[in-house]
């Protein structure tokens, strides 16, 4: 006979509103969940859910919203070692005579070691449970991503030229090999290809890089249709846009992901939504680099699969991903000249289940579900701006930022609690961030005119 006491669980959360970002929107008010090796294993109303299990701990979430972790498709972690570095240019000349050269003399195992704790301590206090990282030395990325307790998508750069870490093509292909075996069994790293455009990388490495990612089932990620300027070029060298030529090395599939897609045409977004192409949306970044504005309604009309990422440090300038979903929603409003487009739901959507559809993480990550990971984080409402509540949606969109991140919990493992955190010493941190920075900003650092 078995006894029919409270079945042990590691972890329970209760008392919060609940936004469960499930496909029905469900809001449970005094609701819990309770988690079990890494897993949510319960959701539902607190007196129901306590009474069936019991915890090695409790979290209790009165006064707080709980949900779903934001996931950024889209960053440069260690860039936040270049943030402020030199702003307020044109793309060429921050690119060409600021970022590049910084890059080339600072960039090394170290330094992207430092620059991703830094990062993921950013992520981590804003609510980011999950990023997906384009940069080079990306193992030192998943060492720093697995010490902070984040989750993390690594992908190396893969350039037809030299990178910090690769003399050839060929290297950074070998390179990405090697992690993706490394990596194959962790529970919080998983390995992606990313050629970083097609602009930057030969057709000949934009065709063996899908190769690659198709022979471990891996996503495919490289930044497309970024600038008016990059389509023009690809229409002069290929006479084709970047999307059609994308196409015509049959790169294009379910698994590929677009960074930005802001410079698209109805044919593009047409062969897109075919091709099941997916885009990580970066506003901020896009805003900033005067990129424009990536087509977001008619994507979504047509069916392709959005999510939201902040894009690096350098051109964002934080990786906040509620300033990201502030500005999707506002951004689409303005250049629809539509108040109703980009609505607080869609773009709350965007940063959980969008992202989390987007990484190939659709059935583990986004919402809190029975059997998805227990990636969660818990929003303190008791605060004069969030004050009174009519719609948690409204609030989530407009009027919540990083700092009201009260506790964040990745893999069932609580990271931050009450604004803590509890696997990084940020003290050291920011020392040896300090350290870098005395040592870059003289050599590459923007003079303002006096
Ligand atoms: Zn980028």
């Amino acid at each position: 006979m078995i006894a029919d006491g409270p079945s042990p669980v590691d972890l329970l959360v209760s008392g919060g509103l609940l936004v469960t970002c499930d496909d029905h929107w469900t809001l449970i008010h005094r609701g819990a969940i309770a988690v079990h090796q890494g897993l949510i294993v319960a959701v539902g109303p607190a007196d129901e859910v306590t009474a069936r299990y019991q915890a090695a701990e409790t979290i209790d979430a009165t006064g707080h919203a709980v949900m779903p972790g934001l996931l950024n498709a889209h960053t440069h972690a260690p860039m936040t070692l270049f943030r402020g570095l030199a702003d307020d240019l044109p793309l060429e000349i921050w690119l060409h005579q600021h970022i590049w050269p910084a890059e080339a003399w600072a960039v090394n195992p170290q330094m992207v070691h430092w620059g991703t704790l830094l990062a993921a301590a950013e992520m981590i206090r804003s609510g980011t449970t999950l990023f997906a990282d384009m940069y080079f030395f990306e193992d030192a990325i998943g060492s720093a991503a697995c010490q902070a307790g984040i989750r993390a998508v690594l992908g190396e750069a893969l350039v037809d030229f030299p990178s910090p870490n690769s003399k050839t093509p060929a290297d950074g292909l070998a390179y990405t090999e090697d992690l993706l075996q490394k990596w194959a069994e962790d529970p919080l790293v998983r390995v992606s290809v990313q050629p970083h455009a097609p602009y930057s990388a030969s057709a000949d490495l934009l065709i063996r890089s899908k190769e690659l990612a198709n022979r471990y089932g891996a996503i495919y990620l490289s930044h497309v249709a970024e600038t008016s300027r990059e389509v023009q070029e690809s229409w002069a060298r290929t006479g084709l846009s970047p999307v059609a030529y994308l196409d015509s090395l049959a790169v294009l599939d379910p698994r590929t992901v677009f960074a930005h897609g802001v410079h698209l045409s109805d044919a593009d977004i047409e062969l897109m939504a075919e091709r099941g192409i997916a885009i990580a949306h970066c506003p901020q970044s896009n805003l900033k680099l005067a990129s424009g504005a990536a087509p977001l309604p008619k994507l979504m009309e047509a069916g392709v699969r959005m999510g939201l990422g902040t894009d690096g440090a350098a051109s964002n300038n934080d990786l906040d991903m509620w300033g990201e979903i502030n500005t999707a929603a506002m951004l689409h409003k303005l250049v629809n000249g539509d108040p109703t487009a980009a609505n607080a739901q869609t773009v709350v959507w965007l940063a959980t289940r969008g992202s989390a559809d987007v990484l190939g993480f659709a059935g583990e990550l986004g919402s809190l579900e029975t059997g998805k990971r227990a990636d969660l984080i818990l929003i303190d409402l008791e605060q004069p701006h969030l004050v009174p509540l009519y719609d948690i949606y409204s609030h989530l969109a407009y009027a919540v930022s990083g700092a009201d991140v009260a506790t964040t919990i990745i893999n069932g493992r609580v990271v931050m609690r009450d604004r803590r955190m509890l696997t990084l010493d940020e003290h050291e941190l920011f020392a040896r961030a300090r350290e870098i920075a005395a040592e870059i900003g003289p050599r590459f650092g923007a003079r303002r005119p006096s």
